[in-house]
Parts: C-alpha cells; structure tokens; sequence
C-alpha cells in the first residue's frame, strides 16, 4: 500500500554531488544517542534518538547517501528538509528539529510521534464513526490547506503519513513524510506521476496536474475512514488506475446505507474527478458534514504571505529591525521556503516585488484586495522606501513568528542593538540601528515608552524579548477593511499557547 506509482528519474549521468546540505553540521553522535528502530521507509530508516543535553527524545530518520543516486536524489532530500521547516509551525506537522550530514548518512531529527500511523489504527478499527472521521478529517484537511497557502503540495497523502503523538484516544495527529511534496507556484501545473495507488488522483495519471491532487487524495482518505477500504480498488495497479480513471464509487455496500447524506456529499465532492469542480481545502473545512456547530471556519486562510505581511504591517520599527536582524542568520533550510514564495510573486525574477506584483501574486493565491491594502502592506514591508520589496525585506516581513521567538534569535537580535554590549538597548543605539537600516521619521521616544516597562529610558533584555514575544495589537484591523481582519493564529497554524498571548 505504501509503494511509490513511479518517480520519474534522469539517468545517472554525472557523479552525484557528495553532499544534501549546503554547511558543514557536527556529527550527529556528538549531540544524540540512537535508540531503536521506529519504521523502515523508501529511502530511510527512522530511529528513536535521545539529546544528550536535555535529555528529550526524538525521532532520527537516516537516509544513507548510497541509496541518493543522481542530483535530483539529492535535490529531493534537501528540499523535503526546506519544506519541513516551512510547514513546521503547523500544530499538526512533525516538528523538524535538526539536521546532520555525515560521510555516509543525512540524519533528520523530527519530533517523536509515540502513537503509531494512523494506518495501523484503521486497520484495528476497521472503520471510524463518522464524529471521529470529521474530526480526523478535519486536522488532515487543515494540512493540506496550509501546505497549498504556503506554496507547497503534499503529493503523498495517505494514512500511513500521518502518525498519533501519543498512543491516547484523543492524540493529536501530525503530517509527516514530505519526500514527494514540491514548492508549486499556483497556475503551473505539474506532469510527474508520483504518489501511492489507492491515494492517486487522475489527473497525476493524466500527467497534467496542481494542488487540487491533495483534495483528492484526502477524499480517499475519508471514504477509508467511514468504510475501511479504498473506494478504487483492485488485483494490479493497473486495475486500480483503472477504476480511478473510470470506476464508479461504491455507496451502497455496508456500512454506507447507514452513513449520512451529508458525509457522502463531502467524499463525492472531494472526489470530483474535475479537478476545477472539485472542492477546494477551504470549502470542505466550511462543508456542513465538517462544522461542528453553527459557526463556520474563519475567512478564507487565503495566502500564508497575505497574512503574514498583515502581522509585520502591526508591529513596531524595532520588532521590524529585529526580524530583519534574525531573517539574516536564520539558515538557508529555515527559510528556502519563502525563498520559493518570493520567487513565486517576483515574475519578472528582477530581484525585487512592485506594488503590481504583489497585487497579482495576492491574487493568484486567492487574496483579492483594494489598492489601498495592498498599498500599506506594500509600505510596512518596504524598510527603505524604495517603492519595492526586496528579498530581505520580503524573508523578514513573512517569517513565522515562533522563528523570531526562539531564545537563540532573541538574544542574537538583542545584542545586535546593544552595541556597548552594555545589557540594555538605549535611545542612541536604537537611533543608529535606525540610520543602518535605512528608516527615517522614526519616533524613538515612543517606542521606548511602549516597550520600557521598569520606565528606566532604556530596555533590557526582559523587555526586549517581552515586546518580540506580546501578540500584535491588531493595528491592522482597525486600520485596514473588515475583510482584513480575521484569525490569524489559526491561519497560520499557531499553537495554542501562541493563540492565548
Ligand atoms: P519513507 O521512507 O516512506 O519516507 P519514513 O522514513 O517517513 O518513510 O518513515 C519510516 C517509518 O518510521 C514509518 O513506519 C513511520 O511510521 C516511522 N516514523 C517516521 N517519522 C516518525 C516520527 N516522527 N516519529 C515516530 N515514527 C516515525
């Protein structure tokens, strides 16, 4: 079942390039202790690790270099990486915690999932009842929603990818897996045929393709869930193919006489073999059979870069400066992400993003806002005014806040204005942080105020990470349009303990 259709390769033409990761990185040995073996996959084995440090336990998936045959092997692994930590502040994505590369191994060190696949758990149920299959649902389509508003498509959904964290009745279940997913840029469509066969969509089969494979590949999901088989089934791949392209999908054996009407409407929809028909990620998070109550999700997430840049347009110049300050020392694997996002909106590939731009990139992701929004996120992003985003501005203006929280970030962007090294950020340090960065009409004294909580005139390093870490006021919302103004933990996967500053 977990077998890979067909994954189209170039010949081995030149010499695999000997490494994944663009640095150097410490052995992994010197950090953890390897424990038992988790799962054998494809490409690499997963084992239990231990930090030595903190003593925590993770999860190590190895992948020896031997089985990397040509560059695109080796371009794969490095961007499964990129794409873990572009998704990792989604509660329901294993968290990537590190990476290593040595002589003979890539090791990527990931949160440990204790509760198994949610595969094993269909197969000892049988089926689901349908409260539990929404709910579950839900989580695997929330996924798929911030995967497709990150640029990103999963192109392996299946219940063997997403684990339990725990073995609890009510464990939270988290994507894993993102060996096949890609950085898609919305309109283009794609012609490798990859993926599992029960989970494919026709279209992969058709070799012309966009997100909307995931939608599908989560309706088969869902009729497993309700029923315990596969809606397209048979002997060979080639019959199951078959039946994708062509069979028509059984409702009427047990146990679907007694499922609702409404369930089936979702799975009939999900699996619209239309891809243009077929519903999108959003709307079956807001289909009745998924609401639990009266209140329907949010507004459409719309674009992760949308929502992102509307929390840098609340936050004071020197929040700003410090994103600026630890965009730069984040890693290339941290941020090759947005990398792709800023790709993605600068068409004309000059370097920088015009108001035009990023007006037509909001849109294509399906944020269609007035001039006048688009014009002040354009200006909150834009530190030199210059009249354009550049990449710089555009990394720090979309990074995820729980980046920026990170005690190692915090204390590197404090030390950066504190240039006397002197443990506190004072007026004239903060006016010549202001000058190198190129912003004018700065009002000093006020943001001082704001964030000197002791009234001493100057802020400490308590204050500072105090101000990183406070929830944003919300300026934009009582600025900009109501269309504006919506749940933006929840767009951006924010954990709880986020979601309560
Ligand atoms: P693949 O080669 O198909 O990508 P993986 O390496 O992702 O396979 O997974 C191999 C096995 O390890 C699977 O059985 C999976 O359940 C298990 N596994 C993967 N990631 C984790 C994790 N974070 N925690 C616990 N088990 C994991």
């Amino acid at each position: 079942m977990a077998q890979v259709v067909a994954k189209k390769r170039p010949p081995i033409s030149s010499k695999p390039s000997p490494n994944v990761l663009p640095y150097q990185t410490p052995r992994l040995r010197e950090h953890y202790t390897l424990g038992k073996k988790l799962g054998q996959g494809q490409f690499g084995t997963t084992y239990q690790c231990t930090e030595k440090v903190t003593g925590l336990q993770y999860a190590c998936k190895s992948i020896p270099k031997r089985k990397l045959l040509c560059r695109e092997d080796y371009e794969d692994v490095w961007r499964e990486i990129q794409i873990m930590h572009h998704l990792s502040e989604h509660p329901n994505v294993v968290r990537i915690k590190g990476t290593y590369e040595d002589n003979l191994f890539v090791h990527i060190v990931m949160e440990l999932c204790k509760g198994g696949e949610l595969f094993d758990r269909i197969v000892q149920k049988g089926h689901y009842s349908e409260r539990q299959a929404a709910h579950l649902m839900k989580t695997i389509v929330k996924v798929v929603e911030a995967c497709h508003s990150l640029g990103v498509m999963h192109r392996d959904l299946k219940p063997e990818n997403f684990l339990f964290d725990s073995s609890d009745e009510d464990a939270t279940l988290k994507a894993t897996d993102f060996g096949l997913s890609i950085f898609y840029k919305p309109g283009q469509y794609v012609s490798d045929v990859v993926g599992s066969p029960y989970y494919v969509a026709p279209e992969v089969l058709h070799k012309f393709y966009g997100p909307e494979i995931d939608v599908w590949s989560a309706g088969v999901i869902l009729y497993i869930l309700l029923s315990g088989v596969p809606p397209f089934w048979a002997e060979t791949d080639n019959g199951i193919f078959k039946q994708i392209l062509k069979g028509k999908i059984d409702f009427e054996s047990e146990p679907w006489p007694h499922i609702s009407d409404s369930a089936k409407d979702l799975v009939k929809k999900m699996l619209d073999r239309d891809p243009k028909a077929r519903i999108t990620a959003h709307e079956v998070l807001c289909h009745p059979w998924l609401v639990d109550d009266a209140a329907a999700p949010d507004k459409p997430l719309g674009s992760a870069v949308l929502n992102r840049l509307k929390q840098f347009y609340d936050m004071n110049k020197l929040k700003k400066m410090a994103l600026r300050v630890i965009a730069e020392r984040l890693s290339e694997e941290e941020i090759g992400g947005l990398k792709q996002l800023f790709k993605m909106i600068d068409t004309d590939s000059s370097g920088t993003i015009t108001y035009e731009e990023l007006k037509d990139g909001l849109k294509r992701v399906g944020s269609d806002l007035v001039e006048s929004d688009i014009k002040a996120l354009m200006k909150a992003a834009d530190f030199d005014n210059s009249g354009t985003i550049d990449y710089g501005e555009f990394i720090a203006a979309t990074l995820h806040l729980n980046k920026m929280e990170r005690e190692e970030n915090l204390l590197a962007a404090f030390s950066y204005f504190d240039k006397d090294g002197s443990g506190y950020i004072t007026t004239d340090e903060l006016q010549q942080a202001c000058v190198e960065f190129g912003l004018g009409d700065v009002k000093l004294d006020d943001i001082i105020k704001e964030i000197d909580i002791d009234n001493d005139g100057r802020i400490d390093y308590g204050e500072f990470a105090t101000m990183m870490k406070k929830g944003n006021t919300g300026f934009a919302a009582r600025t900009m349009r109501g269309n504006l103004n919506f749940n933006l933990a929840d767009a951006l996967g924010a954990s709880d303990s986020e979601k309560k500053q």
